[in-house]
């Protein structure tokens, strides 16, 4: 008998226990706060700067996955439709939110598009007729595609920072003031990496930088007075034609210009072929549109992958040092 009511209370015990533990899991949950997804690395990063500790921020590109390409699986429109915020770039950058908005049934989700109040820029990609997508100029043009890159503008970026701090003080405003100062404090930084590229790149020999990868720097070249020529338009998954790998070549010579640039994630072929051809050293330019598990694990950000990219823009475009 005595050994039964021992059994019973050490079975209540452990029973009192196992409440206490769920209770204390409940409201650990709760303090997470928000749950917040995100397309791209960028908007990754902003959120991570404004929000910090306040939300759980999560990527929904996995680490490496090209972004162009990427089309969500059946188990992200689970993630989203059980986040509490989703911030995408816009439709011309995922053009598969659209038809996922229709199937999401959570009301309380707030669906967040940075791209709003952004001048964008039309695709000049294939406007040349030698078929290398190039920087505009006064060029009448028949596409009517739109270039998607905006993050690579730092005055957009900022724009999309006060976009992405709207949704976060619209979902928890009560945080509202520290959000507030995380955004400033972010985008003066923007300010500063800003006038830091002006400066920069205001005294060079060259002013045109040929990249062997898909068409993304129109933004950042167009915003610093630079011509731009890339290998190709659409996805970085697309190949370039002969005819275009021959008019990147023939640019190169034109120009006298002796480095070629290559994108993240990808095997740079393009860029090996021309620099075997024409002695030109490769330098990384990289898109921030996603970032490798690596980097993701070395803990990069918008801003050292774009420090990283001025210092490779000094190089090939021989820029003075200030
Ligand atoms: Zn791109």
């Amino acid at each position: 008998m005595k050994k039964r009511i021992f059994l019973f209370f050490i079975i209540i015990l452990l029973l009192i226990n196992l409440i206490a533990c769920q209770k204390k899991k409940e409201s650990h949950q709760k303090n997470e706060g928000l749950n917040v997804i995100t397309t791209l690395f960028p908007l990754y990063d902003f959120t991570k700067h404004i929000a910090r500790e306040k939300v759980s921020v999560s990527l929904l590109l996995p680490p490496g996955v090209e972004a162009h390409s990427f089309e969500p699986k059946p188990g992200d429109i689970v993630k989203i439709n059980k986040a509490d915020l989703f911030i995408y770039t816009g439709k011309y950058m995922e053009p598969w939110v659209e038809s996922i908005i229709k199937s999401i049934d959570n009301k309380n989700l707030l669906i967040i598009d940075t791209s709003l109040g952004i001048t964008l820029l039309e695709n000049r990609a294939g406007a040349n007729k030698h078929g290398l997508s190039e920087r505009p100029d006064d060029r009448p043009h028949k596409h009517g595609s739109i270039d998607p890159h905006i993050w690579l503008d730092f005055e957009n970026a900022g724009r999309m920072v006060d976009t992405i701090l709207k949704g976060l003080v619209e979902k928890d405003p009560a945080n509202k003031d520290y959000y507030t100062k995380n955004a400033e404090t972010y985008k003066a930084q923007l300010g500063l990496l800003d006038k830091k590229y002006r400066e920069s790149l205001s005294c060079c020999k060259k002013d045109s930088f040929i990249h062997g990868g898909h068409f993304a720097f129109n933004y950042l070249a167009r915003r610093y007075n630079l011509k731009y020529f890339s290998a190709y338009p659409g996805s970085p998954d697309s190949e370039p034609t002969m005819k275009q790998l021959i008019a990147l070549k023939k640019k190169m010579e034109e120009l006298n210009i002796k480095a070629i640039f290559y994108e993240e994630l990808i095997t740079p072929r393009v860029a090996e072929m021309i620099s075997k051809e024409t002695g030109a050293i490769m330098l990384k330019l990289h898109g921030a549109h996603n970032v490798s598990k690596d980097d993701l694990e070395r803990g990069v950000t918008f801003f050292s992958l774009m420090e990283e990219n001025l210092k490779n823009l000094k190089v090939g475009l021989q820029c003075q040092e200030k």
